[in-house]
């Protein structure tokens, strides 16, 4: 990986020696495209004067360093990574002035041109290291400062920063210059700077403060221009306003960063980040296309977990990346708890149940997978370690721990730990401390169990009937795989669920609430009753762990049984144990197709059908034994355009089934239809056939060979000239089934450096085709022979999508499993990294054919 690393032990060494202050940082924005100025003036003390330390910094080239007024030579104390400073003194000032690079890939300063307009933008993102490369600083989250910013840039631009303007003042030479009030101590990954000719909404927003008092606080939203006639500002800045409200109602510490700007930002390699003041938003989170209200939920609560990351993570935050999960986990749990309390999303409990949750069980059964406390060495550990487990694991988990202790001795602690610990660091340790005051309980064993072991149980319902049906014995089986054997305590509800013979409805009979502890917990409330049709182990989702259903639950389930639950949490929940239930090879993809295509229509929560839409696409291409497969693609094509035709005009279930239908084409009766629908010959009331739809369509046409000269993908781009277009012509382009296009799409993300990731990413996703073994094979050595490569020479964001979306897995084989073996015992293999990513692939690969061989066999 290119840029310096920095490990824990020097962290934590130049956290004992140096105490920062304040930066004065001046950038220049005028000059050219590839470099800009950047001037670092960072007063410090030193706790032992005359020692050593260092200052990082990312940047082409150093004009100068001074430190306390000598002036060293760049070429001297400049290593490309690090500005080496000596014989220091009681205080400090150094300034150091560089030209810094913009960057291409969404680390650091991102320079971006509107392919429609010409229009720049830019905007900066830095977790967990690269504000380096902005400006020289002490690159670590303990050593927070207050931050000045000056930007010099076009006048007819408008620059914001975290905080509010100071002073505008005008240039001679059509250049303004921003000078922005110095920050609240915060750390160098969250300070920001957005600049361009943004459009922009502003408002304000007053919060009534316990004390009675009012605090205003001036909000913002900002997209660039040519998406304005898509941005829905009012929405976003409702959501904003609410959940101000909300967490000044629960936190009781009034908003520390004094104004609140959200930016909407192109390429950007994440949902959302943090920044105080300043929150920067993926921009795809503006619709350009009809989407559905998953979406909407989808954004709100991003929007939340930003906002909760201004108390937790901002204003205290992890004194190193071991505690990362710590803001993670609490602001991914305060996301959904907050559009609960606080919107028109009262159920985002369910779709966390199959969403974010589903990436928690997902991750955690990798053999990568750790402890959500982990253990993280330097910032190549930390990069990795923004996945399921630290955020939705944690919040999980954070769930469950908000069950056992009671939600109010939760928020108390919450409370206090703001109170405590405001603009400073903290570790595990300081929480659990707040929440032991506030809830009497020892929480060691409760952390031991949960937060310092890796690893998901299973739980399974046990039972004995006699000849009557009446159930003689209860009890509920918690088990775990050898390689992380911990049981758990869990606190959990189960639901008893049976057909009322009078109505023929599905009911809840009965609902059991306990604490499950050990290999097997008895359920006595159950013996001398008749037998329920379906007992659901964590109904309401109150822990973190896998369910089972016998093979009369499934055949009920198959049956309709499924969407007849009343309850959408208790659907979420039987959902996810089917998912689970193939995933783990327990039961055959056909049988999950089977219950999906009967099921899905009913179901209610539109995020849900999303999410099934996902895993079937998922099924169908990897779980499938390949003998299946031709029977199971005409089952789902057929039911897809039946669901489509019956689907209620305009609504949010005939979107998502158009995409089914789309996605799921694979009969010429499809293609043919997939044509007339972007000719206009077929359409279906309610339903507009708007641009992503369209892409959708070509992309499909394109892999199914149908636009083999990309006739259909360059005439839409033609029409659709933006960034959306030209990467949608791209993927289009890497889907047909032919060797060049696929030598074509290699050249353009494997071998060009520095390509947006979202390139990257699309154009992977398409690359591979299920079933298209003569395609992937040429691509087998040059993956394989250029990892290496690729981790050295690309940035990790690019190397993160390369590793895992280039591995070949339509091959998925025992001779590709030898083959991944064989480089992982390699000298090529030794970055721990991107190990952890290969690993990763092979385990998805390995899991694929377990589940195809229960396929073959079932
Ligand atoms: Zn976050």
């Amino acid at each position: 990986m290119t840029g310096g690393n920095l490990t824990r032990d020097e962290a934590e060494e130049r956290a004992r020696l140096v105490s920062a202050e304040h930066y004065a940082v001046e950038l220049d924005l005028t000059r050219g495209e590839t470099t800009f100025g950047s001037r670092s003036t960072i007063t410090f003390g030193c706790s032992e004067p005359g020692a050593a330390t260092f200052v990082d910094l990312l940047a082409p080239a150093v004009r100068s360093v001074t430190l306390n007024g000598e002036a060293l030579d760049p070429a001297e104390v400049f290593d490309g990574a690090r500005v080496h400073l000596s014989g220091l003194r009681t205080q400090n000032v150094v300034v150091i002035d560089a030209d810094a690079a913009y960057s291409r890939t969404g680390e650091g300063l991102h320079r971006f041109v509107d392919p429609v307009d010409g229009e720049v933008y830019l905007y900066t993102q830095f977790e967990p290291a690269d504000s380096r490369r902005l400006f020289a600083n002490f690159e670590q989250p303990d050593l927070k400062a207050r931050f000045q910013l000056t930007v010099t840039a076009l006048a007819r631009w408008r620059v914001w920063s975290n905080e509010t303007l100071e002073e505008l003042s005008q240039g001679a030479d059509g250049a303004n210059t921003w000078r922005f009030n110095a920050t609240e101590p915060i750390s160098t990954y969250i300070t920001a700077v957005v600049a361009g000719d943004y459009h922009v909404v502003e408002d304000e927003h007053t919060v009534r403060l316990p004390d009675g008092s009012d605090l205003l606080i001036p909000v913002s939203a900002m997209v660039r221009k040519s998406l304005a006639p898509y941005f829905d500002a009012a929405a976003i800045l409702e959501v904003t306003k609410a959940g101000l409200d909300f967490y000044h109602r629960i936190f009781d510490y009034p908003y520390p960063f004094g104004k609140y700007d959200s930016a909407f930002v192109p390429e950007y390699n994440l949902g959302a980040m943090e920044n105080p003041g300043l929150v920067t938003f993926n921009e795809r989170m503006i619709f350009r296309s009809k989407t559905t209200d998953a979406s909407y939920q989808n954004r709100a609560e991003t929007i939340m977990h930003e906002m909760a990351h201004m108390w937790f993570g901002d204003l205290v935050t992890m004194k190193w990346w071991d505690d990362l999960w710590l803001k993670e986990s609490f602001a991914d749990f305060m996301g959904a708890y907050a559009l609960t309390h606080a919107t028109r999303w009262e159920r985002a409990w369910v779709s966390f149940a199959t969403g974010r949750k589903a990436w928690a069980y997902r991750q955690d059964q990798l053999p990568t997978t750790h402890p959500i406390v982990a253990d993280i060495r330097d910032l190549e550990d930390a990069r990795l370690n923004f996945d399921g487990i630290t955020y939705a694991k944690g919040a999980s988990v954070l769930k469950q721990l908000a069950a056992y202790v009671g939600e109010e001795a939760f928020l108390e602690g919450a409370r206090r730990y703001f109170q405590r610990h405001a603009f400073g660091n903290t570790t595990l340790d300081d929480l659990l401390a707040t929440l032991e005051e506030t809830s009497g309980r020892d929480l060691k064993t409760w952390s031991k169990a949960w937060l310092e072991t890796a690893g998901v149980n299973t739980l399974t319902v046990e039972t004995e009937t006699g000849a009557d049906g009446v159930v003689t014995a209860a009890g509920i089986a918690q088990s775990a795989v050898p390689e992380f054997p911990t049981l758990r305590p869990h606190r959990i509800a189960v639901g008893c669920y049976s057909t009322n013979p009078a109505t023929g409805a599905v009911e809840l009979v009965e609902r059991i609430e306990l604490d499950v502890d050990g290999a097997r917990t008895e359920l006595p409330q159950l013996v001398g009753k008749p037998l329920p049709g379906l007992v659901l182990l964590n109904d309401l989702d109150l822990t973190y762990a896998k369910i089972r259903f016998t093979p009369a639950e499934l055949d009920a389930f198959e049956a309709g049984g499924l969407a007849a639950l009343p309850d959408a949490m208790a659907r979420a929940l039987a959902w996810s144990g089917v998912w689970h239930m193939t995933r783990d090879a327990a039961m055959s993809g056909r049988r999950f197709i089977a219950i999906v295509l009967r099921n899905i229509e009913a179901e209610s929560d539109i995020s849900v059908v999303q999410n099934l839409l996902r895993q079937l696409r998922l099924v169908r291409g990897e779980y499938l034994d390949p003998a299946h497969r031709p029977a199971a693609d005409a089952e789902i094509s057929t039911r897809f355009w039946d669901l489509l035709a019956a689907a209620a005009s305009g609504s949010d279930h005939q979107v998502a089934f158009a995409y089914g239908a789309v996605r799921g084409a694979t009969q010429d009766s499809d293609f043919a239809k997939l044509k007339e629908l972007l000719s206009g010959e077929l359409s279906f009331d309610g339903l507009t056939v708007d641009q992503d739809l369209r892409w959708a369509i070509i992309e499909t046409l394109a892999a199914a060979g149908l636009d083999d000269d990309s006739v259909l993908a360059d005439r839409e781009a033609a029409t659709d000239d933006t960034s959306d277009g030209r990467r949608h012509r791209a993927a289009a382009r890497a889907a047909r089934p032919l060797a060049e296009a696929k030598a074509e799409a290699w050249r353009l993300v494997v071998e060009t450096p520095d390509q947006p990731n979202d390139l990257i990413g699309a154009v992977l996703a398409e690359f591979y085709q299920v079933g298209a073994h003569e395609l992937a094979e040429p691509y087998v050595g040059p993956y394989f022979d250029g990892l290496a490569a690729v981790w050295a020479e690309r940035s990790i964001q690019n190397a993160e999508r390369l590793v895992s979306g280039g591995f070949p897995w339509p091959l998925a084989s025992p001779e590709l499993l030898a083959r991944t073996d064989e480089w992982l015992a390699s000298d090529a293999a030794k970055a721990p990294a991107l190990r952890r990513l290969v690993l990763e692939a092979r385990d998805d690969a390995a899991r694929a054919l377990r589940a195809r061989e229960c396929d073959r066999n079932a």
